[in-house]
């Protein structure tokens, strides 16, 4: 059913020319080739332009047990000094190789998702494998020669020569999969500003052991690609990597993540016993997939970009269908008592009220820009206009911009002010009387409107966009 082996794509050969051509390379040039067909190791060789000494920095998973075999090659030295190696090269060129045991990390318990192995599969985050050059300015190309038959998916940008990404990015590059395993692509509506070029979905299924079928899950992925790509107006990026992982023995959606780095991707972990009622009532997958609209968010705002995925996921659900608005407000009802739990006890940004604190801070600044703007304008119109901007989660942003570019559309500094307020944990909510005005009605667990309430189109606004 359309479903193949990957069959590898990659310009190994064509690496390994350029590779012994003398010092025209710029930046540094990593060639990956698996041990077996599996990738139960690799073997990385790495060309740098330049006699260094070139510094490198191994993710802290490997360094130790799992980076083996480390070796100048070609006249160069390797010093390895504990958390840091430093390559000097000779003729212009730095030239060195090493060892990834990609299955000791993927059985070692204290790296969780680090390296996942099922069967011939094995999906990890490009850190693993990619020992990161000190400098963040370096141009890497990457490539993983297609030995025994290995594959590999990856949301980096291809290019002549391998794949494309800047040293920077390498710590928090997404999920990779090498070995064998299956893969499908889903056409979805361009990003904003793509000049209609359909965006897709690469989606890298580790083993086809699911009791509903692939093809269940593959319509799964791409109805909810649509409804973020329907509020978002448009798929958040051009390309983008979805990597499957079934989970033996469990039923439902077990796991979501998102990494960015050169490139989206999300590691979704689906018991391999999940139903169809199951799948589409999860809000896991379109809470990650959010994530991928909105640009990754340095000096610790994780409350804000949790915030945002809580938030929206509930309404982009119910703006599909697949939930009634009732249970929109209900969700928020339950969940926002956890976001004052943690304005109260001034712990917002730790974890167990990041997710529902930040979701509160989104609500209250929605209603804000929808009572300033006479209901034109909401919290959606400034995230579309930052993934206007190329703001996806590719892009490392700090907090000030995002909240600058919310209140530029209604003017003044509502968003800046409420965010200040949060923080300080000086913002004083009472839940009770906000759902009386918002005309939601809870009783017994379950919610009515009441359509007389002061803010009741508000409220209506927010979940249907209009
Ligand atoms: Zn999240």
């Amino acid at each position: 059913m359309g479903v193949t082996w990957r069959a590898a794509v990659l310009a190994a050969v064509a690496w390994l020319a350029a590779a012994s051509s003398p010092a025209s390379a710029e930046g540094c040039r990593y060639l990956a080739t698996a041990a077996d067909a599996a990738a139960s190791s690799l073997d990385v060789e790495v060309e740098c332009a330049g006699d260094g000494p070139h510094g490198f920095l191994p993710w802290p998973a490997v360094h130790g047990s799992y980076l083996t075999g480390l070796a100048g090659q070609a006249g160069s030295r390797v010093d390895n000094e504990g958390g840091r190696i430093a390559v000097t090269g000779a003729g212009g060129l730095s030239r060195f190789a090493y060892r990834i045991d990609l299955d000791g990390v993927a059985r070692d318990g204290r790296w969780r998702y680090q390296a996942i192995r099922v069967d011939q599969a094995l999906a990890a985050p490009l850190a693993v494998w990619v020992l990161q050059p000190e400098r963040s300015d370096v141009a890497l190309t990457l490539a993983v020669a297609s030995d025994h038959g290995a594959g590999f998916a990856t949301a980096l940008q291809p290019g002549a020569g391998g794949y494309r990404l800047l040293s920077q990015d390498v710590t928090h590059a997404g999920y990779g999969v090498i070995g064998r395993f299956l893969t499908r692509r889903i056409p979805l509506a361009p990003p904003p500003g793509a000049g209609g070029v359909p965006a897709t979905l690469d989606v890298a299924i580790m083993a086809d052991r699911f009791a509903v079928g692939t093809d269940t899950l593959i319509d799964w992925f791409g109805e909810s690609a649509g409804v973020v790509a329907d509020y978002f107006h448009g798929f958040p990026m051009a390309r983008a990597l979805l990597v499957l992982e079934p989970v033996a023995g469990r039923s439902g959606v077990v796991f979501g993540r998102v990494m960015s780095g050169g490139g989206g991707s999300v590691l979704m972990r689906v018991g391999e016993r999940a139903t169809r009622q199951e799948l589409h009532g999860s809000w896991v997958l379109v809470h990650e997939l959010s994530h991928l609209a909105m640009p990754f968010l340095t000096d610790r705002a994780m409350w804000f970009m949790e915030g945002m995925a809580t938030y929206v996921e509930p309404i982009l659900r119910a703006r599909a269908g697949w939930i009634m608005p009732e249970a929109v407000w209900a969700e928020f009802a339950e969940g926002m008592v956890r976001g004052v739990a943690g304005i109260e006890t001034k712990r917002v940004a730790q974890p167990a009220s990041l997710y529902w604190g930040g979701a509160l801070f989104m609500l209250i600044a929605d209603i804000d820009m929808r009572r300033r703007s006479a209901g034109r304008l909401g919290l959606e119109h400034c995230l579309r206009r930052v993934l206007g901007e190329g703001g996806d989660s590719t892009r490392r942003w700090p907090q000030a911009p995002m909240i600058d570019a919310c209140d530029a559309l209604t003017g003044g500094r509502a968003m800046a002010d409420l965010a200040a307020d949060f923080l300080a944990n000086r913002l004083a909510v009472d839940l009770a009387s906000l759902w009386r005005e918002l005309g939601v009605e809870i009783a017994a667990g379950t919610v009515k409107f009441d359509d007389g309430a002061p803010l009741a189109s508000i409220r209506r606004g927010i979940v249907s966009g209009n």
